[in-house]
């Protein structure tokens, strides 16, 4: 029995799996490990940006895996790191409360920031790249709905601006719809960007353990037990469920579930489509995302389907491939829309577009991370955050808004 699910993340072949995987300096478990202050269960890139929080922190910290790092969905990713969460403003505000839409904006904002900032400060500044976003028009916010939304924007100090359908055209060759555009988003290849974090907190000092299952966590008075499946034990202060897609048991699902998603990414464009090297997607419910990727290949995904099983989601790769590539062509009559990678994977919904990060409910010393919603990512910041603030005693000003007590 494991103290997570386990699932086959993902299937295909991903375009970051096809470059060479970072070399990471690993810790053998010994007879008697002794304790450590964090032990974080997951080496993806939530876990690697936690460890790299908590690690300049000050806190000895201990970070396992059951696969090798890097090998989870953070390698499946496609990596749009934006602040603009799935539910727009103006509908998660009539959904949970304006003042409470507006905090999680804003806090995701200011953890794209940090991701930004962190990056630089552990020297790892040419892992990202700055793309502007163009949020288009679809079922979800009309032409109308968007203007509402840039107002909305607006009136918490996010700067955008909103193009008509000509301007659209003009600039980016884009006919027959209009677009949000926002600023100073977030490019990179996750894998290195996760391996740079973990690289800053080994460098610190902490240890990470692959292929180390934690199969039962035991909250003592003062501690937890972590049992491994190779029959050994770790001593925590304070344990981190930072397993992505694979849920830890026992742990509230707060309206996050898991789904199937898949992406692809095209051949080396003879031209550059975008001037601007815009990341795009859709205000629509099925929607299509978007990117420039490495040596002029366009990455895209989309066509989400609301089940998790492996299977019946793998048998479907070659029809929602062909969507995808049509669906790009519609979009960019002149590219040339064949995938040269394809893969699918699970990935975690979440119905307000947020993610659940904080206290794990009746497990004392434990927290969880849910950053499931399509800022995966950004989430990973914005839990190293928060969890140095309540590991550290600090506490967190927005910590009822991610919490796993929270009412919506
Ligand atoms: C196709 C796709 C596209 C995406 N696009 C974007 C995007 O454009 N922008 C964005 O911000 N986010 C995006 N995301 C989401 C983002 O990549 C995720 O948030 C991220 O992959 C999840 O990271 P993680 O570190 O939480 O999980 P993972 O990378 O899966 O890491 C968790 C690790 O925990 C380990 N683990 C689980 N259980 C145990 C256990 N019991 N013992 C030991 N180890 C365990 C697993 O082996 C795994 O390696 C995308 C995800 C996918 C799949």
């Amino acid at each position: 029995m494991s103290a997570t699910r386990k699932r086959q993340l993902h299937d295909g072949r991903t375009i970051w799996r096809a470059r060479r995987m970072p070399a990471l300096q690993r810790s053998r478990l010994g007879v008697s490990s002794g304790k450590t202050d964090v032990l974080i269960i997951g080496a993806g890139i939530s876990g690697a940006m936690i460890a790299e929080a908590l690690s300049d922190a000050g806190l000895d910290v201990t970070i396992i895996d059951r696969r090798e790092p890097l090998h989870g969905s953070t390698c499946a990713s496609t990596a749009l790191i934006q602040y603009e969460i799935d539910t727009p403003l103006t509908k998660l505000s009539r959904r949970i409360g304006k003042h409470s839409a507006q905090r999680i904006w804003l806090r995701s904002k200011l953890a794209l920031d940090a991701l930004r900032e962190r990056t630089r400060v552990i020297g790892a500044h040419e892992e990202c790249s700055r793309h502007d976003t163009l949020y288009l028009d679809g079922d979800v916010l009309s032409q109308d709905g968007l203007l509402k939304e840039a107002l909305a924007r607006r009136e918490i100090g996010l700067e955008c601006t909103l193009l008509a359908p000509r301007a659209l055209t003009e600039r980016f060759g884009i006919s027959g719809r209009s677009a949000l555009m926002s600023y100073d988003n977030i490019g990179a290849d996750p894998v290195r960007l996760a391996a740079s974090f973990l690289r800053a907190a080994l460098d610190r000092g902490a240890r990470l353990h692959a292929n180390c299952e934690a199969e039962h966590v035991e909250p003592l008075a003062h501690a937890v037990r972590v049992e491994l499946k190779s029959g050994e034990s770790l001593l925590a202060s304070h344990v981190i469920f930072a397993s992505g897609y694979e849920m830890p048991k026992g742990v509230p699902r707060k309206g996050h579930k898991i789904i199937s998603t898949w992406a692809m990414a095209t051949r080396p464009q003879p031209r550059n489509i975008w001037p601007e090297g815009c990341f795009i997607w859709e205000a629509a419910d099925l929607y299509l995302y978007l990117r420039p990727g490495p040596d002029g290949r366009i990455i895209c995904g989309g066509e989400d389907e609301e089940f998790g099983d492996e299977e019946k989601r793998n048998a479907l790769t070659p029809e929602k491939i062909a969507t995808i590539e049509r669906k790009l062509a519609e979009l960019f009559p002149h590219v040339d829309p064949r995938a040269d990678y394809a893969w699918t994977a699970n990935f975690g919904a979440s119905q307000t577009g947020s993610p659940s990060i904080g206290p794990a409910p009746r497990m004392p010393h434990c927290y969880a991370v849910l950053g499931y919603g399509g800022n995966g990512i950004t989430f990973s910041m914005l839990a190293g955050q928060m969890l140095r603030n309540m590991i550290c005693g600090h506490g967190d000003a927005d910590a009822g808004l991610f919490s796993f007590s929270r009412k919506f």
